[in-house]
């Protein structure tokens, strides 16, 4: 399957649609995911367009993970959790819903249990206030 610029990450790289951006240069964008399966859920998105994982470059590849790193220290550090998940989700079986590659941040608390994927939309308030604590830390 091929990459369709149309799709709505391509659109927010462009500028076209807002974000409550996190970090930002001139190989990545870290945004927060606004329907979040908890609190502090980040998505890391290589400006490189490809699908998803399977029709990725590699140089891209090997780029990307050191900020995926540093994010999720960030993330960590902003929000007290007790763990953190990274996820990636390939194809539409495999659960990809927007088909730009990106990385998933999930923070988790103990004794909390993660809201389903895609589930409701946050608080673009509350949104806002975890982007610049992330970016505080970063
Ligand atoms: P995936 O299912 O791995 O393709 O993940 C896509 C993610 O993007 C989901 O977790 C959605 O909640 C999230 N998402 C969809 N639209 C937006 C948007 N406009 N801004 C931020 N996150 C979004």
């Amino acid at each position: 399957m091929s990459y369709d610029s149309a799709n709505i990450f391509a659109k927010i790289l462009k500028g076209e649609l807002p974000c409550h951006k996190v970090y930002e240069d001139d190989t990545a964008l870290v945004m927060m995911d606004i329907f979040p399966q908890s609190t502090g859920h980040a998505l890391v998105i290589p400006k490189t367009p490809s699908r998803n994982l399977l029709d990725a470059d590699p140089a891209a590849l090997s780029a990307i993970m050191p900020l995926v790193q540093r994010v999720a220290a960030a993330i960590m550090a902003a929000t007290d959790a007790d763990g953190i998940r990274l996820a990636q989700f390939n194809e539409a079986p495999a659960g990809q819903t927007v088909f730009h590659l990106h990385f998933h941040l999930i923070p988790a608390y103990e004794g909390v249990a993660l809201a389903p994927h895609g589930g409701g939309k946050a608080d673009d308030a509350e949104l806002a206030a975890l982007a610049s604590a992330i970016a505080a830390r970063l």
